[in-house]
């Protein structure tokens, strides 16, 4: 069960139930891992066409009308059993806002059934930690707002927090080849329910300040990290294991409109592209800058750029880390154009 890195990224497809889904422009086929997207030909033009332009996408998976638990089975559980072995590990969601990111990392409130991936992972990590009693465990908590590349630290509020030092907060390399962030607070937590609690609070602390500071949350990237240290309790010389387990939901992917700076979304697409397949035989070190990409779409140049997500993810992606990927989509005819950028950006983290 224990997902053992390798260089590869895997990336599933979750769609957003609807009424009104498009069942005449996307095909979810019977192997479980294809989309078929058609969309009419012109259809942009207003020139009336029947004939249909048709793109497949195979990925890892397709989550298609499948319960939270199913979605933790097979998107979070490995990464969190391979973190609590060492393994640093990221589960992250991309794609337009409203398709599902947040529903899918965190969940919904309403109902236990609908917590999302991170309450199911802080349970299995405190599940795990009691039941090795052969291990020590250690856990800290940080939860980290990146917006407009401005980082915020959503647990700044807790109790007895240091607070940011001078100089303020900062990604920073460190000498054993790690990236951390300066003047972000780590909470020790030993148990479920006070990690929950400052998942919580967290939650809060971004809808204050997004509203405080009139800034659309969907514009923020949001990494809750989860760090873990062990020792074995039987050997006498047994040394720490430390890893990290990132859990992100990522900024719409939908270009800003009207209120943004308008950019092309087909030349973005077709620069990225040969963008990473320039850096083919790079990946997985390249891979961060890679996702920037999809993240924020509104600069041509970023994904030359090294910004602060890509950065402080940096030792948590691709190479010897679990890294696994939800493109969430929005299956309504009206949002196609969303849809295909979304399951070609995914298809092309497949590739890279
Ligand atoms: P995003 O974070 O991508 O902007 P949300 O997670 O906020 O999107 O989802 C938008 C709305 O759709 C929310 O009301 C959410 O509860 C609902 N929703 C999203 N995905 C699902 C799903 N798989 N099942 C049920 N409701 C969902
Ligand atoms: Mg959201």
């Amino acid at each position: 069960m224990i997902a053992h890195p390798g260089s590869e990224v895997r990336v599933l497809i979750r769609s957003r139930p609807t009424a009104n889904f498009a069942q005449e422009l996307i095909e979810y086929l019977p192997d479980g891992q294809t989309v078929s997207v058609h969309q009419r030909k012109d259809s942009r033009k207003g020139v009336v066409n029947n004939q249909l332009s048709s793109w497949s996408f195979r990925l890892d998976g397709v989550l298609h009308d499948v319960s939270q638990e199913e979605v933790y089975g097979r998107v979070g559980r490995g990464v969190v059993l391979g973190a609590l072995e060492g393994y640093n590990g990221t589960v992250m969601c991309f794609g337009q806002t409203g398709a599902g990111k947040t529903y899918t990392m965190t969940g919904a409130t309403e109902s236990y059934k609908q917590r999302g991936i991170i309450p199911r992972a802080l349970q299995e990590v405190f599940r795990e930690v009691e039941q090795r009693s052969d291990h020590a465990f250690s856990v800290h908590l940080s939860f980290l707002e990146i917006y407009n590349e401005t980082l915020v630290d959503l647990l700044a509020s807790v109790r007895g927090c240091p607070g940011v030092g001078p100089g303020g907060m900062a990604v920073v390399e460190e000498a054993g080849g790690g990236v951390s962030v300066r003047g972000l607070s780590l909470h020790p937590v030993h148990s479920e329910e006070a990690a929950l609690n400052l998942l919580f609070e967290g939650e809060m602390n971004r809808i204050i300040g997004a509203h405080a500071l009139n800034k659309h949350s969907s514009r923020s990237h949001c990494i809750l990290t989860v760090h873990i240290e062990s020792r074995s309790r039987t050997l006498s010389d047994a040394k720490y294991v430390t890893s990290k387990l990132n859990l992100v939901d990522l900024a719409g992917s939908e270009r800003l409109g009207k209120t943004g700076v308008s950019f092309k979304v087909t030349s973005y697409l077709t620069f990225s592209h040969s963008w990473i397949s320039s850096f083919h035989d790079k990946i997985p070190q390249f891979l961060p800058q890679a996702i920037l990409a999809l993240a924020d779409r509104r600069r041509d140049h970023i994904p030359f750029r090294q910004t602060k997500l890509t950065h402080a993810l940096k030792d948590s992606l691709g190479g010897n880390c679990n890294t696994v990927l939800v493109a969430n989509i929005y299956g309504e005819a009206s949002q196609i154009e969303e849809t295909l950028s979304t399951l070609r950006f995914a298809s092309r983290m497949k590739c890279v």
